[in-house]
């Protein structure tokens, strides 16, 4: 809802899904009872679940022809695709671990809550869940909990009361109707806050092909069915669901085409545009910024940051040319579609249509599991420490640390051999690495959530109120220094599957989920730690270093401390990336777009070179450790494990939404390809020119 974020949080893996699982993005608090679960031990998993094993390769392919098939093809063989998953590989296995201890959780929970003094985190998760499971008292209510929002709709009667309606939309509904105004932290000086403003958001996030489609695009016809189902189960007689349907497809084409490209909107050269508060007035007239400031309650700023000017004008023009019923008409959508999941369940029919038009999948997650991202997405750390105080352990913990230090090591050793680099630009990077700010598993502080009213019977009432509070919380920490909440990201909590590099913050979160198998064995032998975990540790290493964290300095601040020379090399370099990526197809037909994934796939590459040299140094100080099991070398062992830990079994569908839309290539992309830029991996296998798995050397990227 603030920044317009193309990337705050980086992160190797995330799970997707379409449609159906928007979870509320505020993210929520809480308090320190709760001891409902002891501390157990992670349930055990195997090779089906993709522990490294022998088991899951195929050796009967060679490895110089099919990398990917040597390393994972007896998993491929063996373990099918759920039908109800769009893609199986491990974010999807070790999520459904993370799930079932989750699960264990929240019921423990809800079985406290009842006698959980208010506020607790027990409390507040248990009766959150309660409510959004209550599907029968939700069919009941029907439309009655919009009742009152739809009453503040229709009362607008002017342009400038919609202005003031779209700041209390943010305030109370987390809707970014139009434009949105928030703070984030300066980029140019990321210790103080900025107040950012920049496009509101369309109901769809990732799918904005759906938008630059024409009329007959299947996705563009599902996207409208499914518009038009929700009007109709809110109770829109059809006639008038057909009028609003066109109304909301066309208002959000207008709007999605005012926007920057995916790529341009992760560029902040070109967001970063400074300027005085009636310069950003005069872009669009007709919202009054001081009377949306103060419905938000932000004191009025100096001098604001618009992110992409011409979609402010673009707007503009839109309020100039509609009348201000289609703005309200759309408002009402809008308020539809973000409360839906706490509605009727007759609203679940149109989101599983839509889901299975993007993605292939037929079915919806169940109903427990989509009340789980519920509670993850608006209670996530209230959540998360009954998860830490279950699941994680201080071993893990330590272990963790113990790759960061080898892995900051190799990075460290590698910056000075980067021979496409100046020694002033290398003095530069070796700083900026030394400055890293590395957290492990869980907050030093949690947010305090005891504030929060959550009851067991009104499941949008909890909503809105964990959206107020996370909204005033972010807009108390104005005119102080910048404070950032550790581990509170939509994609950093501690109970998400993931590790982020901060771009701000210069330094990257490692989360307690993302501790455990099959990404982390703790006390599997050092290959597989160093270059499954350790690679992910490197990959978020090298996201300070890639496209857009190398436009950031040591402080988190956007500053160029790159040569002219230096920055052509490196784009030199990364063309290779593009290249690479643009000649692969995942699904015949469809190209990928390598522009999106640049950033990505040179952390893979960065990653698996820093897991490989840690691994070597590691080797150095434990040579007992340095031996051969199952036939192959730790060397050898390092690559199969990377490359099987991304095995990955995907619809058509699924691989040509990513190829579209995605920021992350998908896992079956990131199991060789970022391998083919590394001698050592040619090495290992003895791949020689004229093999399948060769890259020329011309052609390999030697950025980190
Ligand atoms: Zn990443």
């Amino acid at each position: 809802m603030y920044f317009p974020a193309p990337c705050k949080n980086r992160h190797p893996v995330r799970s997707r899904s379409v449609g159906a699982a928007a979870t509320l993005s505020i993210a929520v608090t809480l308090s320190g009872w709760g001891h409902a679960l002891a501390s157990q031990p992670p349930t055990q998993i195997g090779p089906d679940d993709l522990a490294f094993s022998v088991s899951n390769m195929d050796t009967s392919i060679d490895p110089r022809k099919d990398f990917y098939l040597f390393a994972a093809g007896g998993w491929l063989k063996r373990v099918p695709r759920p039908e109800d998953r769009a893609s199986y590989s491990f974010p999807v296995i070790q999520g459904k671990r993370i799930k079932d201890q989750l699960k264990a959780i929240i019921a423990a929970a809800e079985r406290d809550a009842p006698t959980a003094p208010k506020g607790t985190s027990a409390q507040l998760v248990g009766d959150f869940y309660k409510a959004f499971m209550d599907v029968d008292r939700r069919r009941e209510e029907g439309m009655k909990p919009l009742q009152e929002e739809f009453a503040k709709v229709d009362a607008i009667s002017s342009i400038a009361d919609l202005a003031r309606y779209s700041a209390y939309a943010a305030k109370t509904d987390g809707i970014a109707l139009l434009i949105s105004y928030g703070p984030s932290p300066d980029l140019a000086d990321s210790s103080r806050y900025a107040i950012y403003g920049g496009p509101g958001s369309t109901a769809l996030k990732d799918e904005r092909d759906v938008y630059r489609s024409d009329e007959s695009a299947p996705r563009r016809i599902a996207y409208r069915k499914y518009v038009h189902e929700m009007l109709s189960t809110a109770g829109y007689a059809p006639t008038e669901a057909d009028r609003v349907t066109k109304l909301v497809l066309d208002i959000e084409t207008e709007l999605d085409k005012a926007q920057l490209s995916p790529a341009d909107k992760r560029d902040f050269n070109k967001l970063n545009n400074r300027m005085a508060l009636a310069q950003a007035q005069a872009l669009l007239p007709q919202i009054d910024v001081k009377t949306y400031f103060s419905e938000l309650g932000i004191p009025e700023p100096k001098d604001v940051i618009v992110t992409e000017p011409t979609y402010f004008t673009a707007v503009s023009n839109m309020l100039k040319q509609r009348p201000l019923q289609d703005f309200k008409d759309y408002a009402k959508f809008r308020l539809i579609k973000q409360f839906s999941d706490f509605l009727s369940p007759d609203f679940d029919e149109p989101k599983r249509a839509l889901n299975q038009a993007f993605t292939g999948v037929a079915t919806l997650r169940p109903l427990d599991e989509r009340g789980i991202a519920q509670v993850q997405g608006g209670l996530g750390q209230p959540l998360s420490q009954l998860y830490v105080h279950a699941y994680y352990d201080e071993d893990t913990r330590r272990k963790t640390s113990e790759l960061i230090t080898y892995i900051m090591a190799a990075m460290e050793k590698r910056i000075p051999t980067r021979d496409w680099l100046s020694d002033k630009t290398k003095v530069a990077a070796l700083e900026k690495l030394k400055a890293f700010n590395n957290k492990v598993g869980y907050p030093d502080e949690w947010i305090d959530y005891s504030s929060v009213k959550i009851v067991p019977d009104n499941p949008v009432a909890n909503a809105k109120a964990i959206i107020s509070f996370g909204l005033k919380r972010e807009l108390a920490k104005l005119g102080g220094p910048v404070k950032s909440d550790d581990f509170n990201g939509e994609s950093t909590l501690p109970i998400a599957m993931n590790a982020a590099y901060q771009i701000f913050e210069n330094g990257f979160q490692i989360t307690a989920a993302i501790s455990q198998a099959p990404a982390f064995e703790p006390n599997a032998d050092p290959a597989v730690r160093f270059c499954r975990f350790g690679a992910l540790i490197g990959h978020e290493t090298t996201h300070g270093f890639d496209s857009t964290g190398r436009q950031f300095d040591a402080k988190g601040n956007l500053r160029n401390w790159w040569t002219l020379e230096d920055t052509k090399a490196f784009v030199t370099e990364a063309q290779k990336l593009v290249d690479q990526t643009a000649h692969t197809e995942l699904a015949p037909g469809h190209a990928n777009d390598g522009k999106l994934w640049v950033g990505e796939n040179m952390a893979d590459v960065g990653g698996i070179k820093l897991g490989y040299t840690a691994l070597m140094d590691y080797l150095k100080d434990h040579p007992q450790e340095n031996v051969k099991i199952d036939g192959y070398t730790q060397q050898q062992r390092c690559f199969i494990a990377w490359a099987q830990l991304w095995a990955e079994n995907a619809t058509e569908a699924y691989l040509i939404n990513v190829a579209k839309s995605a920021d992350h290539p998908p896992n079956i992309y990131r199991t060789v390809a970022p391998l083919q830029h590394f001698d050592a991996f040619y090495e290992a296998f003895g791949i020689k020119e004229g093999d399948p798995m060769w890259l020329p050397p011309e052609k390999r990227v030697n950025t980190w």
